[in-house]
């Protein structure tokens, strides 16, 4: 489960990864592709504002130079002024001269038009005649000035500082004679009170900072000033470098970067001819990080989103998918467990015991293992190759011993694994109750390679094969018998005969063939059944006359073999004199009474063979010569003499 944690995690952090690098490289390739394109357009809004807002204000004066400069053309206010010195106390004369100049105010909605005669001095407005104008006086500077000047007009510009944002402007016209000397002065004054609105749209339409700059310097009208109260704008750090910059605007526009705190700043300046002062458009690079702030956050906004979403549906994805799985391990485990069961009852009851040893490190190799050799006396932890030699010393038959040993040493399994074989078998008797009863087992072993530790490991089988033992060995010896007697048949006869003779080749054996005489004649008159019943009778006398490991054989119908340990000649005599009587005696059946007597022919190992076949032929010889002699006796090979009772 921790596990699965993990993964989910790492496949989280990963994805995150993932989205967030590919969201920070796209961010940069934006930023720096959206960068010019950006730098771009704040020059270029820049610049249209400054253009936008020069034209409105050149707009804003062509009008009223162009009104003034009729009136200055008009024929009929020359004539005024050439009849004026007739009239100075003619008050149509000032009516007419009001009504005049009331006509042109109300026309164009001005806040004044007023007419100077230079001969008298007069001022003469809309309400008729205003004052007198002398020489000396502050307020009539603006006149004198422009007499002076020689212009065909000018613009006089009264910034009111008590009336904020609000300025006068006043435009003069010259008015001349025929000989060009100078007869009058008219003109228009016009408030401008929207000059700071006009500034105020720009700004906030196209985000940038204007500013109606004076030839000193002195900001005349800006959104946050006015000219109520001199700023110098060269005062300023950032302007004062730039001043001549501004001011030699003159010929054209002015469009430079320069650095600022916060940022490059772009700047376009130009002069306003009929203001004398300069249109300052200034718009920095805030609004642009602002907007590519605007905009990364809306992209983290959106890649946050977009990342939660993922996270949820991948641990959803995953969640259900580990449940899935596991339920099918689960199915699965539960499916093994069961086929496991079987299978272990099935080689329970197969096997006694299943144990593991690791060969390489000569030690045992599961607990089930260990236990059994702590069981036998074994120390925790003893070596493989001991703990196989307090099995062999405590449970096996001392005739498998050495046979366990040589077969399940680590050696011969190592040996075993080298030339390709993974098992081994050995049958074996053994005893759990300390000798006292011995079954027969049989271990089969698998040998494989354990990768983990690199190990060559063995697993043992122990089964129980006593019954199957016991069963073989019952047909076994079945076939090995006679059925009538219950002696040996001739091949067993045989076989046993020869097998002592190999293991103890030299040594003093003595070989005896015996036979029932007359035998046939029992079968006549006694009938075949007496003749078994006769049969069986001499086979158990011939059996009692020899000991357990001697053996004692029916090889034909009447014939018998008997081959025991015998030191010499004598012993075999007496042996076979002993058997003749043994064997001696009388029969009686339903039928009648029969004499029973045995012939008998004894050869002896190793002088008159040393092997079955040479044996059974000097004893078949001898026994003849017992025959021929009259029966009921023994020849003893290589004696010339019959030996009669
Ligand atoms: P001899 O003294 O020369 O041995 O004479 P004999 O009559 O015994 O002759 P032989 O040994 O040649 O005869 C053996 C007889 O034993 C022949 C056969 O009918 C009989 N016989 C063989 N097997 C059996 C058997 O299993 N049961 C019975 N009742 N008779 C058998
Ligand atoms: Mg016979």
């Amino acid at each position: 489960m921790i596990m699965k944690k993990n993964i989910l995690l790492r496949t989280n952090l990963l994805v995150c990864a993932v989205i967030v690098l590919g969201f920070a490289v796209s961010s940069v390739i934006s930023y720096w592709s959206n960068q010019g394109i950006f730098l771009k357009d704040v020059e270029n809004v820049s610049s249209l504002t400054s253009e936008g807002i020069y034209y409105q204000i050149e707009s804003i004066f062509t009008r009223p130079v162009n009104v003034s400069l009729t009136m200055a053309n008009d024929n009929l206010l020359k004539e005024f002024l050439a009849d004026e010195e007739a009239n100075l106390r003619n008050p149509s004369y000032v009516e007419t001269l009001r009504d005049y100049l009331n006509v042109y105010r109300a026309k164009y909605g001005y806040d004044s038009v007023f007419l100077v005669s230079t001969r008298t001095g007069r001022y003469y407005h809309f309400n008729g005649l205003d004052r007198v104008l002398t020489p000396g006086n502050l307020e009539n500077e603006w006149y004198y000035a422009f007499l002076k000047s020689g212009a065909e007009h000018s613009l006089n510009i009264d910034n009111d500082e008590a009336a904020r944002n609000e300025i006068t402007v006043f435009i003069n016209c010259r008015i001349t004679g025929r000989d060009g000397s100078t007869r009058g002065v008219v003109g228009v004054g016009f408030r401008i009170d929207h000059l700071q609105t006009l500034l105020d749209d720009y700004e906030k339409k196209f985000g940038v900072a204007a500013y109606l700059v004076g030839e000193d310097g002195n900001v005349e009208v800006s959104t946050e000033r006015t000219g109520y109260k001199a700023v110098n704008l060269f005062r300023t750090p950032a302007f004062a470098a730039l001043k001549a910059r501004i001011l030699n605007d003159s010929d054209g526009r002015q469009m430079f970067w320069y650095p600022a705190e916060g940022g490059d700043r772009y700047l376009v300046t130009q002069y306003l001819p009929n203001l004398h002062w300069h249109l300052v458009v200034e718009n920095d690079t805030r609004g642009l990080t602002r907007k590519l702030n605007v905009q990364f956050y809306r992209n983290v906004l959106v890649i946050v989103v977009i990342l939660v979403c993922v996270l949820l549906t991948i641990t959803r994805v995953i969640r259900s998918y580990n449940a899935q799985i596991i339920r099918l391990t689960r199915a699965v485990e539960e499916r093994e467990r069961k086929h496991r069961a079987v299978f272990q009852e099935a080689t329970e009851q197969l096997y006694e015991n299943i144990y593991e040893l690791d060969i390489t490190h000569n030690r045992t190799a599961s607990e089930a293992t260990e236990r059994y050799f702590e069981s036998l006396g074994a120390a925790l932890g003893t070596p493989y190759d001991e703990c196989l030699c307090i099995v062999a010393g405590k449970q096996i038959k001392e005739e498998f011993r050495q046979g366990y040993l040589d077969t399940f040493s680590r050696e011969n399994v190592l040996r075993a694994y080298r030339e390709g074989r993974n098992s081994l078998q050995y049958d074996l008797m053994i005893s759990s109750d300390g000798g006292g009863t011995y079954y027969w087992i049989r271990i089969s072993t698998h040998i494989f390679h354990w990768d983990e530790d690199d190990s060559i490991r063995m697993l043992v089988y122990r089964q129980n094969i006593d019954a199957q033992k016991r069963r073989e060995r019952s047909l076994f010896d079945q076939m090995r018998r006679d059925s009538l007697t219950g002696l040996c048949n001739k091949a067993a006869t045989q076989e046993d005969i020869r097998r002592l003779l190999q293991r103890e080749p030299g040594g003093t054996f003595a070989f005896f063939i015996l036979d029932v005489d007359k035998f046939k004649d029992v079968n006549d008159t006694l009938g075949h059944g007496a003749g078994d019943a006769v049969l069986v009778e001499f086979a158990r006398t011939l059996r009692g006359q020899f000991r357990e490991d001697d053996v004692v054989g029916r090889i034909g119908g009447d014939e018998f073999v008997a081959f025991c340990r015998l030191p010499g000649r004598e012993a075999a005599r007496k042996k076979a004199a002993e058997l003749v009587a043994a064997l001696r005696r009388d029969v009686r059946a339903e039928a009648g009474t029969c004499s029973i007597t045995a012939s008998i022919g004894v050869a002896l190992s190793p002088e008159s063979g040393r092997e079955f076949e040479t044996l059974y032929r000097n004893a078949d010889r001898a026994l003849y010569r017992t025959k021929e002699k009259g029966r009921n006796g023994f020849t003893l090979h290589g004696d010339a003499r019959a030996t009669p009772e």
